[in-house]
């Protein structure tokens, strides 16, 4: 099988890197001839180009691009795919791409693995980024089962665990651990950053420690990552936020009414459901969990 990817960074160039170290050939396309000629020097592709001519021969495709940057590789790329090429993307958001490219492209299947680092680029790829991380496929009810298949058997070299959902549920899944954690973690900095004494203010940055740099992580990195999630997931994303606030409400009301009992009954609840979604390699129960080749889950 020829793999062809668009976009050589973290994310395309180490699919590349674990593709080819799994006999795949593998042919790039990136914007920049430099990113190019730095994919083949590392070995993530066989060959790379600026033009989508390159990609004529590939059988599979996965865009890799910046979300925003998918409308317009995908119009250059059409035209050169052979018509039983399966096209597939790892877009972070999946129910607004799904929407976009499925009329465009009967052989797509939305994809996203849950795997990145804090860096981005061909220099940042590397081997075993895909190793054990959940890889979620939205296929739709139009999705022919051979682009399925196909997806499914290279999930599998990738090391990957494999589920299948819905593009939606994709979507409010990722909102609630993902993308509502950055703007919480934004909010708790830029409430911080409000305190109106500027004596307290120093001494909450002198005295912030372990607790406030994991909490703060999350908030305090790459703005456009931020956008992204607002700007293609608004939805979903408004739907949990706004849970978010309701929850917060709720407790700021125990506080007021000085309902320890409560309080303490609700921490201990959240200690006890965290595990599920922090412990290593813990996949849910099915239906949503498809170990298997025939993981279709449709
Ligand atoms: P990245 O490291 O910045 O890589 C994106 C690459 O796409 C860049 O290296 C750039 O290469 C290329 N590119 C930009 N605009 C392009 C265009 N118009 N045409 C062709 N290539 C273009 O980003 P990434 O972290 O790999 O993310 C890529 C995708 O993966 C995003 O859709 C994101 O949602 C998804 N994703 C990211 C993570 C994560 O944690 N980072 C995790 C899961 C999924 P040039 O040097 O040639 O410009």
């Amino acid at each position: 099988m020829i793999v062809g990817i668009v976009g050589l960074g973290l994310i395309g160039g180490s699919l590349g890197l674990e593709l080819r170290s799994q006999g795949y050939r593998v042919l790039g396309v990136s914007r920049k001839a430099a990113t190019c000629e730095r994919a083949m020097a590392r070995g993530a592709v066989d060959g790379a180009a600026v033009d989508y001519g390159i990609l004529a021969s590939a059988d599979l495709v996965f865009l890799c691009p910046p979300i925003g940057a998918i409308p317009a590789t995908l119009t250059q790329l059409l035209p050169h795919l052979q018509p039983q090429a399966i096209l597939t993307d790892v877009g972070s958001v999946k129910a607004s791409i799904v929407e976009a490219i499925a009329p465009l492209w009967p052989r797509f299947i939305g994809g996203h693995p849950m795997a990145g680092t804090a860096d981005q680029g061909i220099e940042a790829a590397h081997l075993g980024l895909f190793r054990d991380a959940p890889y979620i496929l939205t296929p739709t009810a139009t999705t022919p089962p051979d682009c399925v298949a196909a997806m499914t058997a290279i999930i599998q070299a990738l090391g990957s665990h494999l589920y299948t959902c819905s593009p939606a549920d994709h979507d409010q899944a990722v909102a609630a651990i993902s993308h509502v954690p950055v703007f919480v973690s934004a909010a708790l900095i830029a409430n911080c950053e409000q305190e109106p004494d500027p004596q307290v203010r120093k001494l909450a940055q002198a005295f912030a420690s372990s607790g406030f740099r994991d909490t703060s992580r999350v908030g305090g990195g790459n703005p456009e990552l931020g956008r992204m999630m607002a700007q293609y997931n608004a939805t979903a994303l408004g739907r949990s936020l706004r849970a978010y606030r309701d929850r917060l409400d709720h407790l700021i009301t125990q506080l007021e009414q000085q309902d320890w009992d409560h309080l303490e009954a609700f921490f201990t609840t959240t200690a006890a459901a965290r595990p599920a979604y922090v412990a290593p390699h813990s996949p849910p129960s099915p239906p949503t969990h498809q170990p298997g080749p025939a993981g279709g889950g449709l």
